[in-house]
Order: structure tokens, then C-alpha cells, then sequence
């Protein structure tokens, strides 16, 4: 069988002034399918993502192109971007502070289309963490981080993610917290949403990527199966504390 290419980044650079941040020359993520993104810290992770996003922290200068589907998505402004289902969820995570968990969990949200994206419901979202069902009439600002987490990829999945990027959804979570946040991805992706996941922690990410890439210095120097990484001597070594 073959999956269809639900993200295609092609010739991507992402750069602050002189700073080459990212590099890309090809990335893809399929329909269904969880690609992970790791790398030391100021590898260009984030740069990666907010350039996808069309987020420009600071003055980033994004070039390249990146096709959501059949949609080349990199002439469009962000606002399009997300009413085209490229969500990312920050690692601030965009949660309203002094908005209840309830009341952040509400929008009325129109896409130009609908083809085959999922819009979850409120009650949806709260079936998929219901420790948002018991914190419902909390501030965001009372939440902790795995809530926050939680509430971020709530917020997302209700405007119909074709791709959801995750910045680093594990910094700050008790392990119990990470496992459980990156296991509902897998739930997700067995349902058909495709995932691009940055991660600092590598272990936790092979738990439940299909692929992990490896960026260094904004390019990609090694990718593969969650398997093949994990028993890649370089990937073993360096980040799962192997000797
Ligand atoms: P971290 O895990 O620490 O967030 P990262 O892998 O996400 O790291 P980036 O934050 O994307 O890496 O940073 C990549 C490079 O770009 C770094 O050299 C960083 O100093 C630089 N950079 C990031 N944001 C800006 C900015 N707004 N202005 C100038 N340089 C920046």
C-alpha cells in the first residue's frame, strides 16, 4: 500500500541575517505516520517548525517549498496556513491563560475544506484526555504543563490537523506524563493524522515514531526507522546513553 505524502518540504533554509538556521533538502511525512525530529540543542528543531509554520520568530527569512498535500502552502500567509490544517503547537503551547480549560476548548471554526480532515468535538478531545474533563473549569494559567500540553494539541485537533507539528511536547513532564501524551499521538496517527514531532528526549521518541531524523546544524545528517536509529551506533551513543 501505498501513503500518500501528507507533508513535502523541499529545499528549505531557514536564516537570521547570515545564520543559515536550517537547511532541508527534502523531508516528507505520510498520511498517518509519526516522523520524529531530534538534535542537540540550537540544531534548528524550532526553526524548523516555525518556518513550516510560517511563524518568523525574530527576523527568520524562509525559503523553499513546502506542499501540504496537493496545497503549496509556502506562499501562504500563517492564518492560511492553519485554516489549511498545518498546525503547530509551540512549545509556550498557545494556551488562553485567563480562559478556562472549557472555554479554551471552543471555536467555531469554518475550513476551506474539509476532505479528508478529522474536526474533533470538545467531548471528543475530552474522551482523549480526561484529565481535561476534570480540570474543565480551571484557568489555563492553573494548569500544569502536561495539561497544557494536552490542551494545545486539544486546541488543535478541533481545527482539523491534516499535519500536526509538536515542539517538544515532553520538556517539563514527568515521565508517566510523556509516555502518555506521546502514546495518544500514536492513537491519532492509527486514526490517520500525521505527525511531525520534535524531541529532545530520543529515547521516548523511538517509543512511538515510524521515523526519527537527525538535524545537525540545520541539516539533516541521518534519518531512518525508529528501528534502524535505535540500533545506529551514533544514534545509540549519544543519546541513549549507550558505551
Ligand atoms: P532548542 O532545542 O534549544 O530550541 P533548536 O534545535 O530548536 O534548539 P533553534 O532554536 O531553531 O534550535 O535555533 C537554531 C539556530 O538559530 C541557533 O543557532 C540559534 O541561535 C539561531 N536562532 C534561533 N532563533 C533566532 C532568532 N530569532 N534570531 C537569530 N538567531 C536565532
Amino acid at each position: 500500500e501505498q501513503r500518500v505524502d501528507v507533508l513535502s518540504v523541499s529545499h528549505l533554509k531557514v536564516a537570521y541575517g547570515g545564520n543559515l538556521a536550517v537547511n532541508v533538502d527534502s523531508l516528507t511525512v505520510k498520511k498517518g505516520e509519526i516522523v520524529g525530529v531530534v538534535g542537540a540543542n540550537g540544531a534548528g528543531k524550532s526553526s524548523l517548525v516555525n518556518g513550516l509554520a510560517g511563524w518568523s520568530r525574530g527576523h527568520a527569512r524562509v525559503t523553499g517549498q513546502v506542499r501540504l498535500g496537493d496545497l503549496s502552502v509556502d506562499i501562504l500567509p500563517t492564518y492560511e496556513r492553519v485554516r489549511s490544517g498545518l498546525l503547530l503547537v509551540p512549545e509556550g503551547k498557545l494556551v488562553f491563560s485567563h480562559l478556562t480549560v472549557h472555554d479554551n476548548l471552543t471555536t467555531a471554526f469554518d475550513p476551506p475544506s474539509k476532505e479528508g480532515r478529522r474536526i474533533y468535538s470538545r467531548d471528543e478531545v475530552y474522551e482523549l484526555f480526561p484529565r481535561l474533563k476534570e480540570r474543565r473549569d480551571h484557568l489555563g494559567s492553573q494548569l500544569s504543563g502536561g495539561e497544557r500540553q494536552m490542551l494545545g494539541i486539544g486546541r488543535a485537533l478541533m481545527l482539523g490537523p491534516q499535519l500536526l507539528m509538536l515542539d517538544e511536547p515532553s520538556i517539563g513532564l514527568a515521565p508517566m506524563l510523556v509516555s502518555q501524551v506521546l502514546h495518544t499521538m500514536r492513537t491519532l496517527a492509527q486514526a490517520g493524522l500525521s505527525v511531525l514531532l520534535i524531541e529532545q528526549n530520543v529515547k521516548a521518541a523511538l517509543e512511538v515514531v515510524d521515523r526519527l531524523v537527525l538535524l545537525e546544524r540545520g541539516t539533516i545528517i541521518l534519518q531512518g526507522s525508529a528501528s534502524e536509529m535505535a540500533n545506529n551506533p551514533r544514534i545509540a551513543q549519544a543519546y541513549l546513553g549507550a558505551h
